[in-house]
């Protein structure tokens, strides 16, 4: 029986706070290019999302719309030193215009575009579910990770920790695994988790049960089948230091088996990881397990459009180091 090695729910995916009920008001003026002020001082305030983690500064949340569009917007209580940060929309809306062009082949999952900040790198972004709407996800990106030291949005970076954002949705969406309203309502139940772990016959992590022909469950299948009790106990460790310390360790007695140390997180961060590799690099050309990892995102021509037309966007452009190997996220704490 597969087990659920990831991580509880409110760490994966940032802080699940309760999305402000936003408005989904059409703005049909709001395309990538509209870089006008906007007009902060008119938006409602609201409470920070419910899934962004509480060591972060949530400073707005824009609705996202149709086709991926920027809708209302609702502000959240911020300090006065970050007033600047949380009236930037010109900013924020090329942060999203980068975003949109690599989520493009998800980008119906997504319904929140958050931005918050931790001050320079640590979290860089993450995806979560919206409080209530579990079939909805919210990106969120820290504002001061955003821009290089040209003031360009972008960088390495932030760029790869889009593309990895982006895998988790691919990996977790409704269509990869069926909502369950009792597990959305319930997340933190143990007893209800084991129960529905239990009625699984496939990969199970806490947004629900995997469909047989899910990217996780087949992952799982060839990749995970034979880690999952030790990356279980890693988990299990409370301390983050000793459990970053067990996840490295665990990543150095099986270097062959992962593209990154990050990914020795779990099957999600893994999953998210791989993908990454898959987009961003050449196709590996040799056998070890963390290349069959990559090779594995070849099989699905649905995927591969996804990565070339990440590629051909020119959202790529702020990655200097794409040729000369890519920087990991992995010592920035990270939630999905
Ligand atoms: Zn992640």
């Amino acid at each position: 029986m597969p087990a659920d090695v990831s991580a509880p729910r409110a760490r994966l995916c940032l802080p699940l706070l309760a999305l402000v009920a936003l408005l989904f008001s059409a703005c049909e003026g709001a395309d990538d290019e509209d870089l006008e002020d906007g007009d902060a001082s008119t938006s409602p305030h609201g409470p920070a999302p419910e899934g962004l983690g509480d060591d972060l500064t949530a400073l707005l949340t824009y609705a996202v719309v149709g086709s991926g569009e920027l809708g209302a917007t609702t502000l959240h209580d911020a300090p006065d030193d970050l007033q600047d940060q949380q009236e930037d929309a010109p900013v924020h809306r090329r942060i999203w215009a980068l975003a949109r062009t690599i989520f493009a082949s998800q980008i119906r999952w997504v319904h929140a575009f958050v931005v918050f900040t931790d001050g320079p790198d640590e979290t860089l972004a993450s995806v979560f579910q919206i409080h209530g709407e579990p079939a909805q996800w919210a990106l969120a990106v820290d504002i001061a990770d955003a821009l290089d030291a040209n003031g360009d949005v972008g960088g390495t970076d932030f760029t790869y920790t889009l593309v990895h954002e982006l895998g988790h949705i691919i990996a977790l969406n409704a269509d990869q695994i069926p909502v369950d309203p009792e597990l959305a309502a319930n997340p933190e139940d143990p007893d209800l988790l084991d129960e529905k772990r239990a009625a699984c016959s496939t990969f199970f992590i806490e947004e629900g049960c995997t469909r047989p022909e899910a990217f996780l469950n087949t992952y799982y299948e060839q990749f995970w089948s034979d880690l999952d009790e030790a990356s279980a106990q890693i988990e299990d460790i409370d301390d983050d230091a000793a459990r970053e310390d067990a996840i490295e360790a665990f990543y150095e007695a099986n270097p062959d088996r992962f593209v990154t140390a990050y990914a020795a997180s779990n099957i999600t961060e893994d999953f998210a990881e791989s993908w990454s590799y898959f987009v961003l690099r050449a196709e590996p050309e040799g056998d070890a397990e963390k290349d069959a990892k990559v090779l594995y995102f070849y099989d699905y021509p649905v995927l591969v459009a996804a990565r070339e037309d990440i590629l051909s966007s020119g959202a790529m452009t702020g990655m200097s180091a794409l040729e000369r190997g890519l920087r990991a996220p992995h010592p920035r704490r990270h939630r999905r």
